[in-house]
């Protein structure tokens, strides 16, 4: 086993990662809502999911998540359920329309202001594009993409780790060859890298990758996403994962959640029904047997969110091969 994994009070493993020597619990909570609920619904669920113990959560200026995470991090730790914020590790995400150099730091302060706090654990650029700046809007108009500027963005970026505001940095959505491109020139690498991964998306040679690079690969979409407008019910339908759970007397969640922990990576699962928060959480005192790993790794491969809303004939990518530079 990987030394750098570490049993937490918490029974949810934790992993230290390269460039900060912070440790993320490999397994976070998602605060990405589709259809969109109300903020006094999300700090619910998330006080719920404290209270389950949940201790790693991930958010994004684009999900209008990050107050009502805030506030229930204040009510946790006044009612008790934590002791400090320090407990906690909090994500945030950099939107297009900040990913230009000079704005990133305003951006992180903007995201700290609404979480009320002095420092997220891990700041994320959200996806390898910009848009046009103080123009916050999604989706974005084909005519207000513009390519990124990746040096002076991830410089910027470099400055808010230095600086303290963020203790690791990383990426979302980036191809071997983006990371391989910020790779080139970084003085910070990124710590980790977001994207789709599930049993139907396995990204194989990404996760090689990453692993080459000391990047820590974070699965969001672990079930596919079922039920939001980037997602589909094509993961929690798969047959060979159906039976898998069936013959184990799991769930089929609880299964792609267990592959995906015993891949190495790093998984971000949204519920806000407490039932589903808690068996979400139930994966690490049992394991796959090599033979449902191979059935599963046999599973034919496509990628469910394709991000068809970055493309634009007037941006940097014209088409999703070149979004994701042929890794479709
Ligand atoms: P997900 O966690 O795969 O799926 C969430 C959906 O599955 C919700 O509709 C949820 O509904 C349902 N669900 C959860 N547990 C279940 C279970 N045990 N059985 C059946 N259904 C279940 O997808 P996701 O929310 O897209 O991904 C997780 C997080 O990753 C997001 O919340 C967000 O923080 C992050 N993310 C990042 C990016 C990026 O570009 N970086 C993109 C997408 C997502 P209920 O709430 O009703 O249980």
């Amino acid at each position: 086993m990987d030394t750098s994994f570490q049993a937490s009070p918490l029974i949810i493993p934790e992993y230290i990662l390269s460039s900060s020597g912070r440790t993320m619990p490999l397994l976070g909570f998602g605060t990405a809502v589709s259809p969109p609920v109300g903020p006094q619904v999300t700090k619910a669920a998330i006080l719920e999911a404290i209270e389950l113990g949940y201790r790693h959560f991930d958010t994004a200026c684009l999900y209008g998540t990050e107050q009502p995470l805030g506030e229930a991090i204040v009510e946790a730790v006044s009612v008790g359920l934590i002791k400090s914020r320090e407990e906690l590790f909090i994500t945030s995400k950099l939107w297009c329309s900040d990913a230009h150099g000079e704005l990133v730091l305003p951006a992180l302060h903007r995201s700290l202001e609404n979480l009320m706090l002095e420092y997220l654990d891990l700041y994320l650029i959200h996806w390898p594009v910009s848009s046009k700046h103080g123009i916050y809007e999604f989706p974005i108009k084909q005519e207000d993409f513009l390519a990124m500027d990746f040096k002076a963005v991830w410089k910027a970026m470099e400055d808010c780790q230095r600086l303290g505001l963020t203790k690791s940095i990383g990426v979302s959505n980036f191809s071997c060859k983006k990371l391989a491109d910020i790779l080139a020139f970084a003085e910070i690498p990124p710590a980790v890298n977001q994207v789709e991964l599930n049993p139907l998306w396995q990204q194989k040679k990404l996760r090689e990758f990453c692993k080459a690079n000391g990047i820590l690969l974070t699965a969001y979409a672990p079930l596919g996403a079922q039920g939001t407008i980037w997602g589909s019910n094509r993961v929690l339908e798969c047959e060979v994962l159906k039976k898998i759970a069936k013959e184990k007397g799991k769930t089929v969640a609880q299964i792609c959640l267990r592959w995906g922990f015993e891949q190495g990576i790093s998984i971000l699962v949204k519920s806000f029904n407490r039932e589903r928060m808690k068996s979400n959480l139930e994966i690490f005192n049992w394991s796959l047997s090599p033979d449902e790993v191979r059935m599963i790794d046999d599973i034919p491969q496509t990628r469910l969110c394709c991000g068809e809303c970055y493309i634009s004939e007037y941006g940097p990518f014209k088409t999703i091969d070149e979004l994701w530079d042929g890794e479709i």
